[in-house]
């Protein structure tokens, strides 16, 4: 059984949204001689994390309704790696893509390891034809499942039907294909997201 660790390593210097410095990640660290303990200050969106409605919703949901057991399971991985922008409908209709699927899409993103202006995102119209399949929750290689688009309508029509988004996802070494899936976010309360690690094993069926 191979296993894919497809979570983003978080460090001071890291890729965070749209460069901005007070998205960096803050790791105080304090050692008398003894013992040496450090203190975190992080954006909840850092690196690979799963949103929460609240995040574009005002009054949505916060993290801890997401029902972890949703976050467990199989997947499948969606190669657009030829797609430049915003995938489209007409770039994902012809996947076999069912109710209660959890879809990752593996894009140029997760080749880059600096935040790219120009990064890959679902576009409005792909997101709707998610939304109509029913699926139960969409991974992306971006730090956003969307950009450039007014009032968010990506992160809309996903979370009106109690789509899961998971951004930042590093899935490089991940060729297309069936995988279990084991996302496993931070327990944060009252949250509009919260960082996750993911991992991705081959070969393991759900029990
Ligand atoms: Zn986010």
């Amino acid at each position: 059984m191979k296993m894919y660790d497809v979570s983003a390593p978080i460090f001071k210097g890291m890729a965070v949204y749209k460069d901005k410095e007070e998205k960096q990640p803050e790791i105080n660290t304090k050692t008398n001689g003894h013992v040496t303990e450090s203190r975190l200050s992080l954006d909840v969106h850092t690196g690979t994390h799963v949103d929460a409605p609240l995040h574009m919703v005002n009054d949505g949901a916060t993290i801890e309704t997401i029902n972890q057991e949703d976050l467990v399971g199989t997947v499948k991985v969606i190669d657009v790696t030829s797609v430049k922008g915003a995938i489209t409908k007409a770039d994902i209709e012809s996947e076999d893509i069912q109710a209660g699927d959890f879809v990752l899409f593996k894009s140029q993103n997760s080749f880059e390891e600096e935040f790219n202006f120009e990064f890959v995102f679902v576009g409005e119209d792909a997101a709707r034809h998610l939304a109509e399949c029913s699926i139960r929750g969409v991974g992306v290689d971006g730090l956003g499942i969307e950009r450039s688009q007014p009032d968010h309508p990506t992160h809309r029509s996903l979370f009106e039907k109690d789509i899961i988004i998971m951004e930042g996802l590093r899935l490089k070494d991940v060729d297309a294909g069936q995988y279990f899936m084991v996302a496993a976010p931070l327990k944060l309360q009252g949250t509009d997201a919260s960082p996750a690690r993911v991992l991705l094993f081959e070969g393991l069926k759900e029990a």
